[in-house]
């Protein structure tokens, strides 16, 4: 039976780990990838609710991206920050979901996720380059379920 935890294994999990601490040496933005067993409300309020509870509202400069996935239901949904926001516009989050809706489709779900980091990731380091007086791993960049 899926669930949350056995959806990606350990040595997935530490490419997510370590996906993340590469993307963000490029830029100042903050990723975090949440992974639920189900999600019975609508995914996208779910993903908001996970969002807050992670914090990610509470970076410096409004940055953090979150990609949740709800593995039962095959639901995702990614949520930006109000400075990414201001930057990418809406076709960016639409295109990014009809990737990863494909994706997740044809091929393991590990390479779904590292390519949606991928393109998440090559806008941050666009809009939000790293500053060199600033080495600040804000939020962590552990898998949280
Ligand atoms: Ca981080």
């Amino acid at each position: 039976m899926i669930s949350a935890k056995t959806f990606l294994t350990d040595e997935e999990k530490n490419k997510v780990v370590d996906t993340i601490r590469k993307i963000e040496a490029a830029t100042t933005g903050e990723i975090r990838v949440h992974i639920d067993d189900a999600c019975t409300d609508d995914v996208l309020d779910r993903a908001v609710e996970v969002f807050y509870h992670l914090r990610m509202d509470k970076t410096v400069f409004r940055n953090g991206v979150l990609l949740y996935i709800a593995v039962k239901n095959k639901q995702f949904a990614i949520i930006g920050d109000e400075a990414i926001n201001q930057k990418v516009t809406a076709k960016f989050w639409k295109e990014i979901s009809f990737e990863l809706n494909n994706d997740f489709k044809n091929s393991a779900p590990i390479t779904a996720i590292l390519h949606a980091l991928q393109t998440i990731g090559i806008q941050l380091a666009h809009y939000f380059p790293a500053l060199d007086i600033l080495d600040n791993n804000e939020l962590p960049n552990e898998i949280s379920f």
